[in-house]
């Protein structure tokens, strides 16, 4: 129960430039992450890391996908501290919603993250996305399904894409951020969800 299952779903993060440009690749996001010194640091938790098949390109995904991710946190629930779903930025948000009312009484973190640039390029903010993520999700502080992008960490059902550009591609609507991730990660305790 000490470790955070990734769950990936696809998305720019783990895609792989190929003569049709960006793709997602079966198994090509593990070989990203082996690349990731940072994941083997000692204050970082352990992980173990399941794809979905196929993975997509988030315009692509539909309730079919929502159902599998809702499945395998459902039949993993007892076996880890948090969970990461890494996921394409276009339909993020909508995801993250949709698990938000199907994840009833959660008592861990759903964090879903992934980046503008994919981690096989040298720009990628997907490090950092997935470093912070692993360790929100790793802390257990928030227990409910969240969305961190570029430094914020917001309610799932709140987040929102406004940039198809910036770095910092999300905000949260109508409600605070959950925590900032800066020096260290503040969060915004008096706004987090209780457990039921
Ligand atoms: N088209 C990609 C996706 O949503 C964009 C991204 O991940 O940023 O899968």
């Amino acid at each position: 129960m000490n470790k955070v299952l990734i769950i990936n779903t696809g998305g720019t993060i783990g895609m792989a430039l190929t003569d049709n440009g960006y793709t997602p690749i079966k198994g090509y996001f593990r070989t990203e992450l082996e690349r990731i010194e940072e994941l083997e640091h000692e204050n970082m938790p352990k992980w173990d890391m399941i794809e979905l098949d196929p993975i997509l390109d988030s315009s692509n995904i539909t309730v079919n996908e929502w159902n599998k991710i809702g499945e395998v946190i459902r039949d993993n629930y007892d076996s880890y501290r948090g969970f990461v779903i890494v996921h394409g930025t276009d339909t993020m948000a909508y995801t993250a919603s949709a698990l938000s009312f199907m994840l009833k009484n959660l008592n861990k973190p759903v964090v879903l993250t992934g980046s503008q640039i994919p981690l096989c390029e040298l720009r990628s903010d997907g490090r950092d996305n997935l470093i912070t993520s692993l360790v929100i999700a790793n802390d257990a502080v928030v227990k409910e399904v969240c969305l961190y992008f570029g430094g914020k960490l917001m309610r799932g059902n709140r987040a929102t894409k406004f940039s198809a550009d910036k770095l910092i591609a999300f905000k949260s609507c109508n409600y605070p951020y959950l925590a900032d991730a800066g020096i260290t990660i503040r969060y915004n305790m008096n706004l987090l969800r209780q457990p039921a």
